[in-house]
């Protein structure tokens, strides 16, 4: 039987760096897949369309909710931004470990329906160097970047809710840590109930 995966929740405040961990980490990790996301909100300059989101309208993305189509959804900064419950449970299913990055009601939303997920918060050294990261990125206008240091101030204080804290100091580090973490996930009794049975039986 194939052995389920698991599934990794990494969140952070906007800005501290997830989406550059998370593509600096996965080319070459054949047994780990990146979940990606619905949202309404409008693709920043160089996103493409199914592989950093998949963009849709509001009236979309209602429909997928209307149809339970998400494992979880949340808007935030005033878009909708929602996971693919069937892919997630396929690719699960499958042996391969599952990474979301999600926002925190998100996260708690996944921890009420799947505790033995693994929860990772992405923090920032600290919140000027968040919001300096915000400013440099030229991505927001001055209103979204205040409506993101605001959200990253309550996400930093709720980062107790997760099983493991990596400061972003350098994408190659947060990398490391990750792969860390997802090796010990993967190996944890609670995840290899089975292999006591199989080597008991198979003298
Ligand atoms: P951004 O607009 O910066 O790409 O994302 C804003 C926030 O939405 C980030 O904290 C990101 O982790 C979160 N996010 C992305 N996809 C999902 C999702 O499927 N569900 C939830 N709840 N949050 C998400």
């Amino acid at each position: 039987m194939t052995k389920r995966g698991v599934l990794i929740v990494v969140s952070g405040p906007s800005g501290v760096g997830k989406d550059s961990v998370l593509r600096m980490y996965m080319p070459g990790k054949t047994c780990v897949k990146l979940s990606i996301s619905s949202t309404t909100r409008i693709p920043r300059q160089g996103e493409v369309d199914g592989e950093h989101y998949n963009f849709v309208s509001r009236e979309v993305f209602e429909g997928m909710i209307a149809r339970h189509e998400m494992l979880e959804y949340a808007e935030y900064a005033g878009n909708y931004y929602g996971t693919p419950k069937k892919w997630v449970e396929d690719t699960l299913a499958s042996g391969k470990h599952v990474i979301l990055e999600v926002e925190l009601i998100g996260a708690l939303k996944i921890r009420a329906l799947t505790p033995e997920a693994v929860f990772v918060f992405l923090m920032p050294p600290s919140l000027k160097a968040l919001e300096d990261r915000l400013i440099g990125r030229g991505t927001e206008t001055i209103a979204s970047i205040d409506k993101r240091m605001k959200a990253a101030r309550n996400e930093i204080l709720h980062a107790g809710a997760y099983d493991y804290i990596v400061v972003n100091h350098t994408l190659q580090e947060s990398c490391e840590m990750l792969d860390v973490i997802i090796n010990a996930a993967a190996l944890r009794t609670s995840h290899q109930k089975d292999i006591i049975g199989e080597v008991i039986n198979h003298a």
